[in-house]
């Protein structure tokens, strides 16, 4: 967990996807606090969360549209955000205005 990447990308439409892991993002539905090296996990957790905030923060100002999604949530949903911002941003690219 070094370093994070783009999970999908589309280059052309500059959307980019990440599905984050509620442990190892801090979903604040299933965020758990490891009760063993508590301070340890604390750190190493908050530091992941920053992290993703500085890489969408990284992506916004290059243009691109960031998407995150939880990995609980529903993938059919998911998929059809994705869609929904491709579809968007893609209509945008094609106005000559
Ligand atoms: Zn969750």
């Amino acid at each position: 967990m070094s370093r994070r990447t783009i999970d999908i990308a589309f280059p052309k439409a500059k959307v980019a996807v990440f599905l984050d892991g509620c442990f190892w993002h801090g979903c604040p539905q299933h965020a758990t606090s490891p009760k063993a090296n508590a301070d340890w996990w604390r750190q190493k957790l908050d530091r992941n969360i920053s992290r993703d905030r500085e890489t969408t923060a990284h992506l916004v100002a290059a243009g691109w549209t960031v998407l995150r999604f939880w990995e609980h949530e529903n993938p059919v949903a998911v998929a059809a955000d994705i869609a929904a911002a491709v579809a968007a941003t893609h209509g945008s690219d094609t106005e000559q205005s």
